[in-house]
């Protein structure tokens, strides 16, 4: 779904601070936003953003099957804690499941195959209606993000909100710390990114937050880019 050019245009205008903008893209696309997250190490900033500005706003989750049950507790516990109705599961067809991975072990013999199957097909099927999707993605994430926009318009004409885009680590540390929002259980146990949890390694001090991914593997994204 495109979204008209005067929008796009205020938005932008309204993109210096992330409340304001997800208000105002709320009230212009009635329905036609929906936040992304993973409920994960770095979820918590960006949730409590869409909560303040829109609490009915569809956040999307993409119910693998495969998390930690400490993340699908913390999940629960975040949105209470925020206040958040509308979070919604997003998971593979049964009989897709049932046809492609019988056993359920193909992350460990075709990790792509399986993040395609349970993460990339049911999020692109999920958000074909919305106009509008809010990332948590941030410059400051990647190499490959260090022009990432606050509002993107995409090839096919749909939005990506990234509210975050240009914060830095400490100005999100201390917007966490003043909010008092509560922290994924594993970070302290020495999980800095967080994912399935057949494909998440703990990683030692000092090394990269995302080293304990697919650990082992060459694969290092899951192939969606935009949960955060
Ligand atoms: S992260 Fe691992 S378990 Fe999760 S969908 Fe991808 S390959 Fe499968």
């Amino acid at each position: 779904m495109s979204v008209d050019a005067s929008i796009i245009e205020h938005l932008k205008a309204s993109s210096a601070d992330p409340v304001h903008l997800l208000r105002e893209a709320a009230r212009l696309l009635p329905g036609g936003v929906a936040a992304l997250s993973s409920f994960g190490a770095e979820s918590a900033l960006l949730l409590a953003i869409v909560a303040e500005a829109a609490p009915d706003m569809p956040v999307l989750f993409l119910e693998t099957g495969k998390h930690f049950p400490q993340t699908l507790a913390y999940r629960a516990e975040l949105a209470r804690f925020l206040g958040l109705n509308n979070v919604q599961d997003v998971r593979p067809a049964a009989s897709e499941v049932a046809d492609r991975d019988p056993t359920g072990e193909l992350w460990a013999f075709d990790p792509d195959a399986c993040c395609k199957l349970r993460k990339v097909e049911p999020l692109d099927l999920a958000t074909l209606p919305y106009g509008a999707l809010v990332t948590g993605r941030k410059r400051v994430q990647a190499s490959t993000r260090t022009a990432l926009p606050v509002v993107e318009v995409k090839s096919d004409g749909q939005l990506r909100l990234n509210p975050l885009a240009l914060w830095s680590a400490e100005e999100v540390e201390q917007e966490i710390k003043r909010r008092g929002l509560p922290a994924h259980p594993l970070v302290a146990q020495g999980y800095p990114s967080i994912g399935c949890e057949p494909c998440t390694r703990p990683v030692s001090e000092g090394q990269d937050a995302r080293s304990g991914r697919w650990a082992g593997l060459a694969k290092t994204e899951c192939g969606i880019h935009t949960v955060g």
